[in-house]
């Protein structure tokens, strides 16, 4: 084969191949598409022509050349079909003529030729065929190549997601919409303690457990009916050794390609630590560490439910409020660590008694404890089971403890309060069942409540009311009983309050006791008793009027008494036994249950002291001898029982005979006897016939202004 460019055969007319290659170039350019410059196809088709002419003539002639360029053309990208109809028909036509000299013709020209256009086109189908093949190879092993990518792909995501499904910590399962578990991996058979195998045997619904959390499973229908895509919940499962395992789980639905729900993927994460950990917390948090009990916050959350449940429109809830008697003196006396004993028993005891019942019991901090009593029990009932449980002996150490308690009851409709309500009354109703002793139960009565409260709100104005000047003294007379004489005068005070209008002792005293208020106003008392029984003096000397003050146990009770009634002698100038004091009996015996220090003190300033309300209290009569004191006040019941008509003779008896056995006594003891309430002549008669030195009460002249007292005085004079 003849590379372009190879010197021509002399034979071969040049000038005539080169037209002919360049009119065969333009056709080809023309015709179709020519991935070369016009000189290069020129150049290039040069060769061929001078090669076909080559290959004419040459002996013995053969049209190989000629297919080696047809494969050429091909080759060169020359297959635009056109310009092989051209090639083939310019060889038949002008080729000879233009390109072989005619005296070079071989004989069989003709034939040569024809079997030059044979062969070329031969050659140039067998190269286009090869091209063909060759592209169409190319083509198919792009696409087995492809197709291997795609499938290795997969191969890799597969092994990929295998990795991750049986190497994961956390459990994989797919089960079918039916539930059929398909698939699990090694975590989650391990979380569970069933093998794989075994639990693709199994159904999810066998999975279920009785104390899912409400609406989980209606979650799960939703997905598997395609009406969710995920779903997450905290959820224990039952192992297979019974045991209990918490999970997190995450429940994601896969669809077929047109969306209808196809399988079901669960991812669980063991959290059993976490959640105990939770609950250990959440109990920390709601319980006493002391006695384990429910603390004050998981009482309350529970009341609150018991009050928020719609259903209990027409409940009643119940509640029983606890207080130790005397909680304090036996830690202060035994130590805390006895003290934290008895609480733990205690504790117990409550939670056992009512343990049957359900009823939830709490401490509430110190020695208080609370017994929330739901579903309309009787609340009294469960008191004194409560009080019986506490009474019991208590061994702590070494030690017999005889413990009692105290408990406010409150029962009312769940309707009718909320949960400050209830506890306010339980604090209020158990403040009343400790004012009545030790052991004792009191039940919640709105009225007393209020009177409560009324009497509460009386007594945070009295301080004001004091600098204010709204008190006022009144004087009832004490007089002898054999000559009617007014030998004395008890100072009574009372609150000319400017909106409620005259308010006696009785609806202030007490509380103003115990607040301490009293101090401050039973010195304004004092002192001005003092000033006007020291005026009388001055004017009616004669009448020698004795001022009876009342003192109540607090002020009794309180060391700078003595120099406070000195000052008060001292101050108004009165003769010290122009004074006399008033005490109660618990007064007289003070708060250590020792008759009281100062009672020696005060009787040294030379001032009268009378023993009040006698026989109400549990005097003590062999302390009396020993007391300084001057008079017993025999208490109004006594006197009451001296009947004004005198018709029930057997009960008039009983009293008089006490009356009468008590002023034997008192003068036995060289005590003055004044008769208190004293309201009928018939009584006054009496109480004289039975020696009585002193009455008192409406019949002699009911308590009045210190005016009326001077006028009275002046009448007597006059
Ligand atoms: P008390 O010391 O026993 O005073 C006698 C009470 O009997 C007075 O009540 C008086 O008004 C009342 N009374 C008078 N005549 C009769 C009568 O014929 N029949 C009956 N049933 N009662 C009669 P008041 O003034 O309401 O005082 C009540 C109590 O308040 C007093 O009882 C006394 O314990 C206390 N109190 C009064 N003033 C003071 C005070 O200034 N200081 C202290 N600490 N207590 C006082
Ligand atoms: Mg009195
Ligand atoms: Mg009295």
């Amino acid at each position: 084969m003849a590379a372009v460019g190879d010197p021509i055969g002399a034979d071969v007319g040049r000038g005539g191949a080169e037209g002919y290659a360049a009119d065969w170039a333009r056709a080809v350019r023309r015709l179709g598409f020519v991935p070369l410059s016009a000189a290069e196809t020129e150049r290039l088709l040069l060769a061929h022509t001078v090669r076909l002419a080559q290959a004419v003539r040459t002996e013995p002639f053969t049209a190989r050349p000629a297919e080696e360029v047809g494969r050429a053309l091909v080759e060169a990208h020359l297959t635009e079909p056109r310009a092989l109809e051209w090639s083939l028909r310019a060889l038949g036509t002008d080729f000879p003529r233009r390109v072989l000299a005619a005296d070079g013709w071989p004989a069989d020209l003709t034939e040569r030729i024809a079997a030059v256009q044979g062969g070329l086109a031969a050659g140039y189908a067998r190269a286009l065929r090869d091209r063909t093949f060759a592209q169409q190879e190319r083509i198919a092993r792009s696409a087995w190549q492809a197709r291997d990518e795609v499938e290795q792909a997969l191969r890799d995501s597969e092994a990929r997601f295998r990795a991750v499904f049986t190497g994961a910590a956390i459990g994989i399962g797919i089960a079918g919409v039916d539930g059929q578990i398909i698939d699990v991996n090694q975590a989650f058979a391990d979380m569970l303690g069933y093998s794989i195998e075994e639990l693709c045997r199994i159904n999810v619904a066998a999975l279920f457990h009785a104390d899912d959390a409400a609406g989980m499973w209606e979650l799960y229908q939703q997905l598997i009916e395609g009406k969710q895509d995920a779903a997450r919940v905290e959820k224990r499962y039952h192992r297979k050794d019974g045991s209990v395992v918490w999970t997190d789980l995450a429940v994601s639905l896969i669809r077929h390609d047109d969306g209808r729900p196809r399988f079901t993927v669960a991812m669980i994460e063991d959290i059993t630590e976490r959640y105990e950990l939770q609950q250990r917390l959440r109990f920390q948090a709601l319980h006493d560490p002391l006695t384990g009990l429910p603390n004050r916050t998981l009482f309350f959350e529970t009341l609150g439910r018991v009050l928020d449940a719609a259903a209990a429109a027409d409940r009643r809830v119940g509640v029983c409020f606890l207080d130790l008697d005397g909680f304090k003196a036996i830690n202060d006396s035994l130590g805390h660590d006895l003290g934290d004993r008895l609480l733990v028993m205690i504790g117990r005891r409550l939670a056992e008694c009512v343990a049957d019942h359900g009823h939830l019991v709490a401490r509430m901090g110190g020695d208080e404890f609370v017994i929330l009593v739901d579903g309309g029990e009787d609340a009294v009932a469960v008191a004194k089971t409560a009080l019986a449980a506490v009474a019991a002996p208590v061994h702590v150490g070494d030690q017999q403890l005889a413990v009692s308690a105290s408990v406010g009851i409150v029962e009312c409709p769940v309707a009718e309060t909320s949960a400050s309500e209830l506890m306010k009354a339980a604090d209020t109703t158990l403040y009343w069942a400790k004012a009545a002793g030790r052991g004792r139960w009191a039940v919640y009565d709105p009225e007393r409540s209020a009177r409560d409260m009324a009497r509460a709100a009386l007594v945070a104005g009295l301080p004001a009311a004091l600098e204010r000047g709204e008190f006022v003294l009144h004087y009832q007379p004490i007089v002898s009983l054999l000559e009617g004489r007014m030998l004395a005068v008890e100072a009574l005070v009372r609150w000319k309050h400017p909106e409620l209008g005259l308010i006696g002792p009785d609806r202030f005293i007490g509380l103003a006791e115990e607040t301490g208020l009293i101090v401050g106003l039973g010195e304004w008392v004092l002192r001005t008793a003092c000033r006007d029984a020291e005026r009388w003096w001055r004017e009616f000397p004669d009448a020698r009027l004795v001022v009876s003050v009342n003192l109540a146990a607090r002020q009794a009770d309180d060391p700078a008494i003595v120099d406070t009634v000195a000052d008060a002698l001292a101050t108004s100038g009165l003769p010290e036994e122009l004074l006399q004091l008033e005490l109660t009996e618990s007064a007289v015996m003070g708060s250590a249950g020792e008759p009281l220090r100062s009672l020696h003190r005060l009787a040294d300033l030379g001032v009268r002291l009378a023993v009040d309300d006698f026989g109400t209290g549990y005097s003590n009569l062999a302390y009396l001898r020993r007391l300084p004191i001057h008079c017993l006040k025999l208490a109004g019941p006594f006197v009451e029982g001296i009947r004004a008509d005198g018709t029930d003779v057997a009960a008039d008896h009983r009293d008089e005979r006490i009356v009468d056995a008590l002023v034997r006594l008192a003068h036995a003891l060289e005590l003055w006897v004044t008769a208190e309430a004293v309201e009928t002549g018939v009584q006054a008669e009496r109480l004289r016939a039975l020696r009585c030195d002193t009455g008192q009460g409406r019949y002699f002249g009911a308590p009045s202004p210190a005016e009326t007292i001077t006028a009275r005085l002046r009448g007597g004079a006059a």
